[in-house]
């Protein structure tokens, strides 16, 4: 679960772990220090964590499959990060996700191919 961070009008800070549809809900000003009042998002506080919160279910990526042919090369550069044999990387968490964006230098416009094909050919079959 993603932890949220809110700060008190007190100055006091406090670190909330919750769901995420519930991340703007509020949160009292408790503990030895608190005073009780509502305290708010500190969004700048947010931004240093580094997410490693796991999926819930992993992401099997579909927008970053690689070509059958590129599997094994996959697995050698990349052997933390299972793939399905149709090529999409598999991330178990936002931190390895990210990871694999950086090391495989993918950009958000992929130009890349998406390798459809299913069927295998056989070559020389005979008819
Ligand atoms: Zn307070």
């Amino acid at each position: 679960m993603p932890k949220y961070s809110f700060k008190c009008k007190c100055g006091n800070v406090t670190e909330v772990v919750r769901p995420m549809k519930e991340s703007d809900a509020p949160a009292m000003c408790q503990g030895p220090s608190g005073c009780g009042a509502y305290m708010r998002r500190d969004f700048k506080a947010d931004l240093f964590y580094t997410p490693d919160d796991s999926y819930k279910t992993p992401l099997v990526s579909d927008s970053l499959a690689i070509s059958i042919d590129q599997i094994a090369e996959h697995k050698r550069e990349c052997p933390d990060i299972e793939i399905t044999k149709e090529g999409q990387p598999v991330f178990t968490s936002y931190k390895q996700h990210e990871a694999y964006l950086k090391k495989t230098g993918f950009v958000k416009s992929p130009k890349r191919k998406r390798v459809n094909e299913k069927k295998i050919t056989t070559i020389g079959e005979t008819k």
